[in-house]
């Protein structure tokens, strides 16, 4: 382990430089660069409402969502894209840690969930071929672990190849994704329809991705649909 750490000496998830402390996750002075959500949060989605009177965030009010409730870690800034892109593009899977300890202090609300199954919002097939891994899979993994339920990734697929959704607004977003995602029938028969399903995905800015997946499991008879997202966007 140690000419392991001599070797690959382990990065901040934020500055990615070696980090001073190797047993610490992050350094002191990116921690305060991770902005974590806190309350109010929206009824819907778990954005951080920034008017504590509504229930609602602007989206989750323009746009209701089919999933049940949602929960995001931290905000979506500037930081937080580099790291995820680091992981995802760089491979620096090892800053999934630093994510999995602050996702464990969360542990009571994804437990009360009760979920029977995590799910990974999945890659296309060719895009996790070529990437070697599904970012959404790592951070699901976790999850996994913290509450104790079994991950499925093959239980959703992504079939048709979409427009890029940057090009788009929410509502064409939504369409453009409406037909991308559905429950694989062969692991449908494997596993059976759980009761409550708890997708996972690294980035959550309009949801339209999650929202295509939930309406996919919903379409089969899953009750219930929770979100957890790494990175969420602000109450714009
Ligand atoms: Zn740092
Ligand atoms: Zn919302």
């Amino acid at each position: 382990m140690e000419l392991l750490n001599l070797l690959f000496p382990p990065r901040c998830p934020i500055c990615q430089d070696v980090l001073e402390d190797s047993k610490s996750l992050i350094c002191e002075k990116c921690y305060k660069k991770v902005i974590f959500i806190k309350e109010p949060f929206c009824f819907s989605c778990g954005k951080q409402l920034e008017d504590p009177r509504e229930e609602l965030c602007f989206d989750c009010k323009k746009h209701p969502k089919s999933f049940d409730k949602g929960r995001g870690l931290c905000f979506y800034n500037d930081e937080m894209r580099v790291s995820l892109s680091a992981i995802k593009y760089h491979n620096q899977r090892d800053f999934v840690k630093f994510y999995a300890a602050e996702i464990k202090k969360q542990k009571k609300v994804l437990l009360n969930w009760n979920v029977d199954l995590i799910v990974p919002v999945p890659l296309h097939l060719w895009k996790q071929r070529k990437r070697g891994f599904n970012q959404a899979m790592l951070f699901a993994k976790e999850i996994g672990n913290i509450i104790n339920k079994p991950v499925d990734d093959k239980f959703l697929i992504r079939r048709t190849y979409t427009t890029p959704q940057k090009t788009l607004g929410p509502m064409e977003r939504v369409k453009n994704l409406e037909q991308a995602f559905a429950v694989n029938q062969k692991e449908r028969k494997r596993v059976g329809i759980p009761r409550s399903v708890l997708l996972v995905d690294d980035i959550y800015t309009t949801g339209a991705t999650v929202e295509s997946c939930a309406r996919a499991l919903k379409k089969v008879g899953v009750q219930k649909v929770y979100v957890y997202c790494i990175a969420i966007g602000r109450d714009i």
